[in-house]
């Protein structure tokens, strides 16, 4: 195609203008480059149309989804151009904007999205009038300015009156075909996790978390300096490693769950399955209570071995320290939702015995490995908690919690 070869290769020489000091002119060309964008997407759209229908990729035993991430299209972007392309020639109204330019993909997108939804709220077909209606109406939103969150609220709002206008719909609260959990990795390196629940799951959750959630003390009698959203997601974590155990946990069960590190021979940084690279901090941390299990790759990146919990504190030793400590030395959590952990790390030549121990939380057990909380084993063999210059410039160790409590007690 020589005419959009040099459509390209004059686009790539456009830069901004050097002189423009009032900014018009570069404001005027970002304008033309959004419409050109918008232009481009939709032209991306009608060509993997043509592919679709010519069944090239199927002839090759793939699907056209996976010929566009081949071609060097990102997976998400494949993704919605596949969705794009299986709803556009139901959407007239869509596709005439989006050919002009003035609907970018994101929105076309969200329309797309917005009437698949209202199509599966309703029990019966919409008709042809009513499909063209909902259409304009959310297209009409889109070109006045609506984000691409509006525009599916809107269709969710249209979708929820629909299905109350016939009884024999399910309710949306209680449909769980319409549960979504999705989860992706952030440039962070964090996971963001979203979800839509029935009301009953939702329920479960928020039960489940407010359980867990509750504010507990801080070790110098200050309140608790989490926020009540880093308290659920605290909670969160907590449900997850005591799912992984299994539903029943006894006094001196350990909730943990088993994560997988591969470690390349030299030089490349240990990753875990799902999320990537990982750093040295947190898997000493997820190694601490024997969470962990190490594949250690040599140069062909075959596994040399499976180093399994290493220095897992064994069950005695484990009531041993529940005995002494009592909860999570430093907030007070029951030995249930703890950890034993480590005072010096085995990797720096810690044993594993009663002296090296020390129970901690989830949220506690991060404080200490990433927040500059010490741990000290004090001549009274009891750990003392020592607490970060930011909280006490004097570092001042304090008792662990079981020993806190009695002192007050005592005290009263
Ligand atoms: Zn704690
Ligand atoms: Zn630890």
């Amino acid at each position: 195609m020589p005419e959009l070869t040099t459509l390209l290769d004059q686009l790539i020489e456009t830069t901004p203008p050097a002189d423009d000091p009032s900014g018009r002119t570069t404001f005027d060309a970002l304008h033309t480059l959004r419409l050109m964008r918008n232009i481009v997407d939709h032209q991306i759209v009608l060509h993997t149309t043509q592919l679709e229908g010519l069944g090239v990729a199927q002839k090759a035993g793939s699907t056209t989804k996976k010929l566009l991430i081949e071609m060097g299209h990102a997976p998400a972007a494949a993704h919605r151009t596949m969705r794009i392309v299986d709803a556009l020639p139901t959407l007239p109204t869509v596709d005439r904007h989006g050919a002009d330019g003035r609907l970018s993909t994101e929105i076309v997108d969200a329309i797309v999205r917005g009437m698949n939804h209202i199509e599966k709220r309703c029990s019966r077909a919409l008709s042809e009038d009513e499909r063209t209606s909902r259409e304009i109406e959310l297209t009409g939103q889109a070109l006045s300015g609506a984000t691409p969150a509006q525009v599916l609220e809107h269709a969710r709002t249209i979708g929820h009156t629909l299905a109350d206008a016939t009884d024999t719909d399910i309710p949306a609260a209680d449909d769980a075909g319409l549960n979504t959990v999705n989860a992706h990795t952030t440039d962070d390196g964090r996971v963001a996790i979203r979800a839509d629940l029935t009301q009953v799951t939702g329920e479960k959750f928020l039960s489940m978390i407010d359980d867990r959630a509750c504010p507990r003390p801080e070790p110098d009698g200050a309140d608790d300096r989490r926020s009540a959203e880093q308290r659920r997601a605290d909670a969160l974590e907590l449900i997850l490693d005591q799912a992984a155990l299994g539903a029943s946990i006894d006094s001196v069960g350990s909730p943990r769950t088993q994560l997988v590190v591969t470690i390349p021979a030299v030089g490349d940084p240990a990753t875990l399955p799902w999320t990537g690279t990982v750093s040295q901090a947190t898997t000493k941390q997820v190694a601490c209570d024997g969470s962990l299990t190490e594949i250690i790759l040599d140069g062909e990146g075959v596994p040399l071995q499976m180093g399994q919990t290493r220095r897992l504190f064994p069950a005695h030793l484990r009531k041993a320290v529940i005995v002494r400590d009592r909860c999570c030395i430093k907030c007070g959590a029951p030995p249930s939702h703890t950890q034993v952990h480590h005072i010096a790390h085995w990797a720096d030549g810690g044993t594993t015995d009663l002296d090296n121990g020390c129970l901690l939380c989830q949220r506690c057990h991060t404080q200490v490995h990433h927040h500059g909380w010490g741990i000290v084993m004090g001549f009274d063999r009891h750990p003392w908690l020592v607490p970060p210059a930011t909280i006490d410039p004097q570092r001042r160790p304090l008792p662990a919690y079981n020993r806190r409590t009695m002192r007050l007690d005592s005290a009263a």
